[in-house]
């Protein structure tokens, strides 16, 4: 049995964190390959810092050092530490390097490079730790480990077919030794050897995708709440846990915005039907939620309600488009060109409707205006729109669901701006002005998952 353990910042994030993360992970059974965040702030601190550089760039060495090196002292005692720092050294120089050369930010991939830095150090504490605990254990970077990716700068998807065949060389024969290995999450390796960032939250990617590349038996996200919830527990207090989901509405509910997973993390586990847990390391005795192919149907109307926020629609108008799919063919391929994700798209007699990211609008605009004038009559943009994606059994074939729901967005005092019905079988998406959206889904949550069956459906 091979189990893929992620640990997220927070359940990384302190000597405290880092403690539990090792029992939790000499406590488990079989063979195991961990996957570690970034101590928890430490990603922000990278983003913010890489624009002051090269300038900035002894300040934010010696700030991360001094992190790294006090968590380390608070778990090793002296000659574990000194061997701590040995490797510890050797990668704190590479970065140094990094931040004063005053020639590296010409490089397309010197975000991606400076941010994953964090997660280089997090592993090798979190190996040591577990050194320290008894177990055999070795740090690997993503160099090291073969997690190929490609892509743009900053939204990397990994390459799953090289990476398998890397691993099995690489990090196979540690595991079949007995040897733990802690592997770098949120970033892999271009074709050039560059580190490329799988997107932000992205060592849930990183670890389904050692998952697919390992045959694991089971991947499970430690992190720092229950389990899957009915709602993000910032927004929705009361939100409860889910025992239990299948693959498609545990990818929707990621996709569309419930953070607890990183939009892409289903696809690599899914594909080998490896079952992923969501625990929380902060109280590791609850079960937290098993994500797998089939589940057990439920009464409920509404099992989970997510929400992405910062969205615009483009209305792009031009007369009779609908007959007219040549032109809306080159309208996609000029969005596709940034190789930006469209959240869902409307079309009507005359207009076709894209939702994208507020920070998108931009750049697509401009390359829509290198369309020939005659194409396009009009382009109307509404920013600061929210998408609510709400989840549920069959949700398609009952009657009155979509009544039911838009009766509560109403109550809200919500306009809906964009609907997407039909598309998946397990869920509905709206559009709603970002101002409403919370309202939305509060009442949503309230009457619908809070409130139990509905006799009517
Ligand atoms: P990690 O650092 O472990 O990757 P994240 O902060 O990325 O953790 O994700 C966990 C957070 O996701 C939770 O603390 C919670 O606030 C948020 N979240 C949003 N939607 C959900 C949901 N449906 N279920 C659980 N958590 C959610
Ligand atoms: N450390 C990265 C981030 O903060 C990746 C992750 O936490 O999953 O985005
Ligand atoms: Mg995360």
């Amino acid at each position: 049995m091979i189990t893929v353990m992620k640990f997220g910042g927070t359940s990384v994030g302190s000597p405290e964190a880092l403690q539990r993360a090792t029992k939790i992970i000499m406590d488990g059974n079989g063979r195991k390959i961990v996957v570690a965040s970034a101590m928890s702030g430490i990603t922000n601190f990278l983003v913010k810092g890489v624009e002051g550089l090269p300038d900035s760039g002894k300040g934010i060495a010696d700030e991360f050092e001094k992190k790294h090196i006090d968590a380390a002292g608070q778990l090793l005692n002296g000659e574990q530490m000194a061997e701590f720092m040995k490797e510890f050294e050797i990668r704190m120089k590479k970065f140094r390097d990094l931040l004063e050369d005053k020639t590296a930010a010409k490089d397309p991939y010197f975000k991606d490079n400076i941010t994953s830095q964090g997660e280089r150090f997090s592993t090798l504490i979190l190996s040591h730790a577990l050194k320290a605990a008894g177990a055999r254990s070795v740090a690997l970077t993503s160099e090291d480990s073969g997690i190929y990716a490609e892509g743009s700068p900053l939204s990397g998807s990994a390459d799953l077919q090289k990476t398998e065949t890397a691993m099995a060389m690489k990090v196979k024969p540690y595991v079949d030794d007995g040897v733990i290995p802690v592997i770098t999450g949120f970033y892999g390796i271009n074709c050039d050897g560059r580190p490329l960032t799988f997107g932000r939250g992205g060592s849930d990617y990183s670890a389904a995708v050692v998952a697919n590349a390992m045959n694991a038996d089971l991947l499970e996200i430690w992190t720092d709440v229950d389990g899957f919830m009915s709602a993000d527990p910032r927004i929705i207090p009361d939100a409860v846990k889910i025992d239990e989901m299948n693959f498609g509405e545990a990818a929707e509910l990621a996709y569309f915005g419930a953070k607890v997973l990183h939009p892409r993390t289903i696809e690599p586990v899914r594909m080998k039907h490896i079952p992923l847990k969501v625990r929380n390391s902060f109280n590791p005795d609850e079960p937290g939620t098993i994500i797998h192919h089939l589940r057990k149907p439920k009464d409920d109307m509404l099992r989970s309600v997510a929400l992405k926020t910062d969205l615009s629609i483009l209305s792009i108008s031009s007369a009779e488009i609908a007959f007219h799919p040549e032109m809306v063919a080159r309208i996609i391929e000029k969005i596709a060109e940034n190789e930006v994700v469209i959240y869902s798209v409307s079309t009507s007699l005359s207009t076709v409707a894209f939702l994208v990211h507020n920070n998108d609008v931009k750049s697509i605009l401009s390359k829509l205006n290198t369309l020939d004038p005659e194409d396009i009559e009009r382009i109307d943009v509404k920013s600061d729109m929210a998408l609510v994606c709400a989840v549920g059994d069959n949700l398609l074939s009952k009657c009155g669901v979509s009544a039911e729901i838009f009766t509560a967005v109403k109550e809200a005092r919500a306009n809906v701006a964009m609907i997407s019905e039909g598309a998946s079988d397990v869920s509905l998406n709206f559009v709603v002005p970002m101002s409403r959206a919370t309202d939305v889904v509060k009442i949503l949550h309230s009457k619908y998952v809070r409130g139990g069956f509905d006799e009517r459906f």
